[in-house]
């Protein structure tokens, strides 16, 4: 039911949620009255106003009873007391389990029997839930004390940074259910694009690569290998999608794979994946207060996410414009464009292009108006393996004067002058 302006309050029974998504135009203020709620995981502090911006979509939970008071026009807002988180939070119980596990047992000589906390990972089709399951499970460990590494390969709909982008990131508190996931420290591996069929060798080797750190990491880290992951993953689930969940539960080591909603694809992995000792394939129910979103929805969360990188969730960031003259820069496309697909070549022929070389970019005005990332490679044979420092906006290219004029998040030089290009276009409005 749509509501228009004006405060209200909702009475929340145990175990029940308030399912709410905030209207196109303005944001929603909303406090927690009485009793205990959580959005995803992270409780609500009691009475203190939280305001979420526009389009916004989330639930209140609360496990005892609650009263929530909201003051703001709603797309929609209704209560539901049948949801499916019983059955996650006793995942996360046995996720603990494990980790304590993991903390209790002494380390081995051998590094690869080393004590592992759960290595999870969440699958399941287009809007079924999983990066807000990935967010309860990670608020949910962050709140007993631990600092799960949360692991987004979805490129479509990046939670950790900007779109088109794989990456990682400790959770060392409960999520911020505004604010989302901060942006301090994240390892990022710049894709390029939204949909991995554009360069799906390109793809692999990324998810690779971050895996590689991360496995430092915890080799490194007893406490975070104890913690373990959560890692979230694109909703395609057919063919060369099915392929790339193979990929990332085998490249990952995946101990817990999670399956959101859809028998099919839980019977095809616990087929495929009950020689694998050790690995437990467990089917969840969706929720159903998942909004399912279309493509121009996406689009523009899209847009917006990148628009957030720049300028801050409130507009509260202020990105500076720097001047560079094209002899400071060189910038790489990585791999030549769409490929044909191997089955499209006559038997035993080899694509010709190779996904993962490293093609120079001539600086024309094809680059205005695209996002370009900053890697931190220090020579260009590293670039494919290097993580990246962050991202620039191409707002303007002088071929005359041969300058390059671009939106960056802070004044002062790049960190290194290797940039690369991708199909990331976004209209700064
Ligand atoms: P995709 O594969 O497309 O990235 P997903 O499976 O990760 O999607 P989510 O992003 O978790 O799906 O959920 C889709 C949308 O539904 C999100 O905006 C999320 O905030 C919202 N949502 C999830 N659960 C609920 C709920 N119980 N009540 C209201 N909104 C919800």
């Amino acid at each position: 039911m749509a509501q228009g302006g004006g405060a209200k309050q909702v009475k929340l029974e145990r175990e029940s949620e308030l399912r709410i998504e905030v209207g196109n135009d303005a944001p929603l203020k909303l406090r927690l009255l009485n009793g205990t709620a959580e959005i995803f995981g992270t409780e609500l502090p009691p009475e203190i106003w939280l305001t979420f911006p526009p389009r916004l979509k989330f639930a209140v939970f609360t496990w005892y009873g609650a009263t929530i008071e909201m003051d703001g026009s709603t797309e929609t807002d209704y209560t539901a007391d049948e949801t499916p988180n019983i059955s996650y939070v006793n995942v996360h119980a046995v996720l603990e389990e494990r980790r304590n596990r993991a903390k209790a047992s002494p380390p081995d000589d051998s590094n690869s029997s080393q004590p592992q906390g759960p290595r999870v990972i969440v699958v399941g089709p287009t809007d079924s839930g999983k990066s807000t399951l990935s967010k309860m499970l990670l608020s949910w460990a962050a709140k007993q004390g631990w600092k799960p590494t949360f692991v987004d390969l979805d490129i479509g709909q990046g939670a950790i940074t900007i779109p088109g982008c794989i990456a990682a990131t400790p959770i060392e508190m409960p999520i911020d259910p505004v604010e989302g996931i901060p942006l301090e420290i994240p390892l990022v591996y710049f894709y390029g694009h939204t949909t991995p069929s554009n360069n799906v060798d390109l793809y692999k080797v990324l998810v690779k690569e971050l895996a590689q750190v991360i496995e430092r990491q915890f080799s490194a880290n007893a406490e975070s290998r104890a913690a373990g992951m959560v890692i979230n993953t694109m909703g395609w689930i057919e063919g060369q999608g099915y392929e790339l969940l193979l990929h990332a539960i085998d490249t990952f080591d995946a101990n817990v794979v999670l399956v959101l909603g859809q028998e099919k694809l839980c019977s095809m992995l616990r087929d495929v994946l009950k020689n694998k000792p050790g690995v437990d394939v467990v089917k969840l129910q969706r929720s159903g207060g998942v909004v399912s979103r279309n493509a121009k929805f996406r689009q523009k969360s899209r847009s917006h996410r990148i628009r957030e990188y720049f300028y801050g969730l409130a507009n509260d960031l202020s990105p500076h414009s720097n001047i560079a003259n094209f002899s400071d820069l060189s910038v790489f496309r990585i791999g030549g464009g769409p490929q044909a697909p191997r089955s499209a070549l006559p038997i035993g022929a080899e694509p010709a292009a190779d996904p993962t070389r490293l093609v120079p970019v001539n600086i024309n005005r094809d680059l205005l108006q695209t996002v370009l990332a900053v890697s931190f490679a220090k020579d260009p044979d590293q670039i494919i393996s290097s993580n990246v420092a962050g991202f620039i906006y191409i707002t303007d290219i002088d071929l005359h004067r041969k300058t390059i004029t671009y939106l960056a998040p802070s004044a002062g030089d790049l960190p290194s002058k290797y940039l690369i290009a991708g199909n990331l276009p976004w209209l700064e409005t």
